[in-house]
């Protein structure tokens, strides 16, 4: 072989996996108060790193109308003054808490972004909860029906004092079903975005369904299986992500509204379905409803499935998923 096609060959092995990996684009970036991931397959790399640039644009975007943490976003003018009269408010953030009352309805009160009037009292980092006072106070300001929203008007008020709303239980899976439709409306035919615990993913990764792990809630990295998907969202809710303990109690993110505490009978919640703000409220109900109420909602609902571990380390499945064994 001559001199000049050995190199050539050397050059072909050398160059033929360094296109292919050109053509997959990833990235993370920290928004939102997690990690988010993009994952996508462009022929044409300047390309693929301007969507990738798009998605994280738009999170931000989302970030910055819906943050409680920000004091300029428009949701933290609705939490300022919607008890006093109608906040008018963008047409997009009428609709998530419009859709965010819906999950309320059928989850019999699980979901509800109104758990943030107490729910603002606690402080997982500094290991701080609210008072028995501060609690007792805040119980009556949680509850859906006491946000009121003027669909025509596009406003929003609050008919109880002392309520706090938050979008943390949504927000996410909003904002990956957002980015999944920027990458369908530019041709993207494979792709990942993930936001924490919210995962949606656009057809295949190298010819086989995507793969994403459910964690194991008391192992750190530990994952307890792996579930395929193409085309399908993915969403997990765990009392291991933010918490803190104390007297041998897990204070962690997930409030039950009816006692503004953190219920303990799961340690995780994970739903598959079709987008990603669905698979993310739910998540964040079952955990409150806990194996049995939760299971028979997710039976009941059409292209949802569930995956539970319960405080025993015991794994829950829905009717669809069956049991692996
Ligand atoms: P994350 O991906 O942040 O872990 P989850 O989907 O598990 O989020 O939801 C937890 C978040 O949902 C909390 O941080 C809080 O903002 C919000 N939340 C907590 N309890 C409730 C509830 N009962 N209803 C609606 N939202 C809730
Ligand atoms: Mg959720």
């Amino acid at each position: 072989m001559s001199m000049t096609l050995r190199n050539y060959i050397y050059g072909l092995c050398l160059l033929l996996p360094l296109t292919a990996a050109a053509d997959w684009h990833r990235e993370e970036a920290a928004i939102m108060g997690t990690q988010i991931t993009v994952e996508l397959w462009h022929a044409e790399a300047a390309q693929g790193q301007a969507l990738i640039a798009a998605v994280m644009d738009e999170m931000h975007r989302i970030d910055a109308l819906m943050s409680t943490w920000k004091p300029d976003s428009e949701l933290s003018r609705v939490n300022a003054n919607a008890a006093q009269g109608p906040v008018p408010v963008s047409r997009e953030l009428l609709r998530l808490v419009s859709h965010a009352l819906d999950f309320s309805e059928i989850t019999g009160g699980a979901f509800d972004i109104t758990y943030a009037s107490a729910g603002r009292y606690y402080d997982y980092r500094e290991g701080l909860k609210p008072t028995a006072q501060q609690l007792a106070e805040a119980l009556p300001a949680i509850d859906y029906r006491h946000v009121r929203l003027d669909l025509a008007g596009s406003s929003i008020r609050f008919a109880h004092p002392g309520v706090t709303i938050d979008l943390g239980g949504i927000a996410k899976g909003y904002a990956v079903d957002r980015a999944i439709r920027i990458l369908r409306a530019a041709g993207v035919s494979n792709a990942l975005v993930s936001a924490g615990g919210d995962t949606r993913v656009i057809g295949e990764r190298w010819g086989r369904a995507w793969k994403v792990g459910i964690r194991d809630p008391r192992q750190r990295d530990g994952v307890v299986t792996m579930i395929p998907l193409k085309d399908l969202a993915i969403s997990t809710s765990g009392d291991y992500e933010r918490y803190f303990e104390e007297d041998g109690v897990r204070y962690h993110h997930i409030l039950n509204p009816g006692t503004g505490k953190s219920p303990g009978e799961v340690h995780s919640a994970s739903i598959i379905g079709r987008n990603a703000t669905t698979t993310d409220a739910l998540s964040t109900s079952l955990f409150v409803m806990g194996v049995e109420k939760g299971l028979l909602l997710i039976d009941a609902l059409p292209d949802t499935e569930a995956v539970i571990i319960d405080n025993r380390g015991r794994m829950h499945y829905s009717a669809g998923l069956g049991r692996p064994d």
